[in-house]
């Protein structure tokens, strides 16, 4: 990789097809993957990975929104997409675009039903989403005979699958729960494919379902943070390779003497002499303002740069006085070293937050090393 010279993502597809691996040696031979690559590939680029993993063999792709799952339409992407959370207003796009809905609830199902019966649809997949606790969204099991009724007395729409989705399947301390939220799955699938002429497939797990509750896998696992790197435990994470490092460069470097202050709303006093430089990279990229004030840090020449002063909205300040760097070196915001985990961790939050919340204003470049 050429040093970077502006703020730019780089996405590793050979991180990327590594994490689809590894996951996939921790499958039974006949379970298949569906790739989550929502919020942009969780802020990467899910066009460019989809289109690897799709080389890769994942069955399935599952968006959370319909506009999500247009765009890999447009970019040539020919699986299934499964869209988590359609409204009603999405259906049209929905059935022109070839993508399937979840189906959450009866209101839903009656609402998707009529309209695929108005654009004389048969058998139009759709996705049964059971509510086993996670309480976001689905159908309770008291609803399950209704659902059923609509389901067997008609043609325009066919169960392609039934899945719930863990509330907590990353935490051991919530195995109990989570285990029960298996039972009940379990017993609703059940209920669902006898009463149905047909058999949809089954899935639940999340990427820390796939590390936990291997006996769970059903015909196919759904998988997000783990194809992009991080594993919700340590050394799960450690087997595993961030595809996103997100680079920016020094613009300008200033010698602040005691007395002066820096930043807006002078945050930050310099007490002894002080040398920041200034990056091209603030909160409207995604870095949020709780970074500054030295909670965050950024690294450069192999050492760790603290974020000074209020984070602004297109650029950081940072404390390089023991760096020696210069206007136009490459700086490191996260990446396979100084984690997105490490990085969020620091203001009690999460990878997933992180690298979804990287602006669609920053270059992704993509690569493979
Ligand atoms: C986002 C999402 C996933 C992926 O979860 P990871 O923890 O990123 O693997 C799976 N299923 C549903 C319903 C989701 O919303």
């Amino acid at each position: 990789m050429s040093k970077a010279l502006e703020t730019q993502l780089e996405i590793n597809l050979s991180a990327l097809a590594h994490n689809y691996h590894f996951l996939k040696s921790k499958l039974h031979a006949a379970t298949k993957m569906m790739a989550v690559v929502k919020a942009f590939g969780y802020g990467s680029d899910a066009v460019e990975v989809s289109k690897e993993l799709e080389k890769l063999g994942v069955a399935y792709f599952a968006v959370a929104y319909a506009n999500e799952g247009v765009e890999l339409r447009n970019a040539g992407i020919k699986s299934p997409i499964l869209v988590l959370h359609p409204l009603p207003t999405n259906f049209n796009v929905i059935i022109e675009r070839c993508l399937e809905p979840s189906i959450y609830s009866l209101k839903m199902l009656e609402g998707f039903l009529s309209f695929a019966k108005q654009k004389n649809q048969t058998d139009y997949p759709v996705h049964l989403k059971i509510n086993t606790g996670l309480n976001r969204l689905g159908f309770s099991e008291n609803e399950i005979s209704e659902a059923l009724k609509i389901i067997t007395s008609q043609s325009y729409i066919k169960v392609r699958s039934i899945f719930s989705h863990l509330a907590a399947s990353e935490d051991p301390n919530e195995k109990e729960f989570t285990e029960r939220q298996l039972k009940l799955f379990s017993n609703i699938s059940e209920t669902i494919i006898s009463a149905l002429p047909y058999k949809p497939f089954r899935h639940t797990l999340n990427t820390s379902g796939i590390i936990n509750y291997p006996e769970a896998q059903y015909d196919l696992v759904r998988s997000g943070i783990g194809l992009y790197g991080f594993g919700n435990d340590k050394t799960i994470t450690a087997q595993l390779q961030p595809v996103a490092t997100l680079k920016t460069v020094i613009s300008q470097i200033h010698e602040l003497q005691p007395g002066d202050t820096l930043g807006y709303n002078r945050a930050f006093k310099v007490v002894s002499k002080t040398r920041t430089a200034t990056l091209p990279i603030g909160h409207a990229d995604g870095i949020s303002r709780a970074y500054g004030n030295g909670v965050g840090w950024v690294t450069i020449n192999n050492k760790k740069a603290p974020i000074q002063g209020n984070v602004c909205m297109d650029m950081i300040m940072v404390d390089v006085t023991n760096i020696d760097c210069k206007e136009g070196d490459e700086v490191i915001v996260f990446g396979t070293v100084s984690t997105a985990e490490n990085l969020s961790n620091e203001i009690n939050s999460i990878p997933y937050e992180l690298i979804t919340a990287i602006s669609q204003r920053i270059k992704r470049v993509v690569h493979r090393i």
